[in-house]
Formats: structure tokens, C-alpha cells, sequence
């Protein structure tokens, strides 16, 4: 597979979080990959078991690391003290919150692909955060809370979805939560639109 062939075929995994589907929020989330141009290649219902949520945060042996690290960074950005100087204990914590509340409800699992479709969906998507994340990103657009308040009532922070952070987790979490059967490869006519280096017969000249 030639390199541009990867970028194009690139693909990520995303969750519609349990608070995302009862808040009515499925359409108007899918929407916003599919007008940039994303092609949807797996869509399913599940609810989730504790375990398929901690195996999913703990697939990358670096997550509890790296997620308890920004979170005592973030606390120190703002001048506030973190709950815990170990970030394996924040973490520990952040876990057990992720566990109640991804299992707490139905979700969607989605798999997007397009060119770097790893980096776009994040961008949409916004900052872990809801309190810090952009105006215009679902999670800036759609909720209100922070690690101070979710951290308070020991719980998760809810921030109604998930995207994959790389390629490489994209790619662990797609072979956790789908079977290679239930991936679809198709064409949609607009990639030729948008990405076919010859543009003669394309545009209906
Ligand atoms: P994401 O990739 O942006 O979803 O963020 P992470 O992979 O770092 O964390 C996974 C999920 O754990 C987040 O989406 C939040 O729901 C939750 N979470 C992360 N950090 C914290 C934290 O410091 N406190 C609490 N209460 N929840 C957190
Ligand atoms: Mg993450």
C-alpha cells in the first residue's frame, strides 16, 4: 500500500458516550463527520461491560501513565492542587469513574475513515475537558463540566465522547470493539470529487 494510499484509508474509532445518546445527540454528532467529508465504515449499539471499558483505557500500557500526568499538569496550569502527586492513583480513580459511566447507558461505536482521519475527528471533537475545550468542537458545543466537578463527586468526567488519540490506538481499539466482518469497504462518490488528482470528467465537463 502506497503511503498516500494509507493517509487516505485511514481510519479512527469513536464512541457515542452514554450521557451523548440520551441527550438526543447521536444525529447531530454523526453529522459533523459526515459533512466534512468522512466515510462511516462500522456503526453499532452495545452496552458495555465494566471489563470491555477498562480492557479499552488499558490497551495502550502507556494510557495511565500519560492520562494521570496531564491531569496533575492541567490542576497546576490553573494554580489548583491535584487530588494525588501519582499519577497511577489519579488514574486509578479516573478508571473506576470511566467504568460506571461508560457502562451506565447505551452507546454507539463508530469507525471514521478518510485522510488523517485520526487528527480530524480530535479537532472536531475538542479538548478532554468541556470547561477548556474550543467553541465549536462537540465537546465546547454540546456539555458543561470539569475535572473540578467530576473530581468532587468522584466521578468521570462527562464529555459525551470518545475518539481515538493516534493511529496506532485507533487500531487496537477498532479490533476491541469490532469484527473484521463488520467493517464495510466501499466507495463514495464524493472522494473522487475531493481527492482524485485528475479533475478532468470529474466535475461533468
Ligand atoms: P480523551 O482521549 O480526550 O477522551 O481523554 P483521556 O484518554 O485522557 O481520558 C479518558 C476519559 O477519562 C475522558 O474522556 C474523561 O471522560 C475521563 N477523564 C480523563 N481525565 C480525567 C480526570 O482528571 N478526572 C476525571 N474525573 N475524569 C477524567
Ligand atoms: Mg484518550
Amino acid at each position: 500500500m502506497s503511503h498516500e494510499t494509507q493517509i487516505k484509508g485511514e481510519r479512527t474509532f469513536f464512541i457515542i458516550k452514554p450521557d451523548a445518546v440520551q441527550r438526543g445527540l447521536v444525529g447531530e454528532i454523526t453529522k459533523r463527520f459526515e459533512r466534512i467529508g468522512l466515510k462511516l465504515v462500522a456503526v453499532k449499539t452495545a452496552v458495555a461491560t465494566p471489563e470491555h471499558v477498562e480492557a479499552h483505557y488499558t490497551l495502550d500500557p502507556e494510557w495511565k501513565r500519560i492520562t494521570g500526568e496531564k491531569t496533575i499538569a492541567g490542576y497546576k496550569k490553573k494554580g489548583m492542587t491535584p487530588p494525588s502527586e501519582d499519577p497511577l492513583e489519579i488514574t486509578d480513580a479516573v478508571l473506576k469513574g470511566l467504568k460506571v459511566y461508560m457502562t451506565s447507558g447505551p452507546i454507539v461505536c463508530m469507525v471514521w475513515e478518510g485522510p488523517h482521519a485520526v487528527k480530524i475527528v480530535r479537532k472536531i471533537v475538542g479538548g478532554t475537558e468541556p470547561l477548556t475545550s474550543d467553541v465549536g468542537t462537540i465537546r465546547g458545543d454540546y456539555v458543561i463540566d470539569s475535572y473540578q466537578m467530576a473530581d468532587a463527586d468522584n466521578r468521570a468526567v462527562r464529555n459525551l465522547v470518545h475518539a481515538s488519540g493516534s493511529v496506532k490506538e485507533a487500531e487496537n481499539e477498532i479490533k476491541h470493539w469490532f469484527k473484521p466482518e463488520e467493517i464495510i469497504d466501499y466507495k463514495l462518490i464524493q472522494e473522487q470529487v475531493m481527492y482524485a488528482p485528475e479533475i478532468e470528467g470529474v466535475f461533468g465537463k
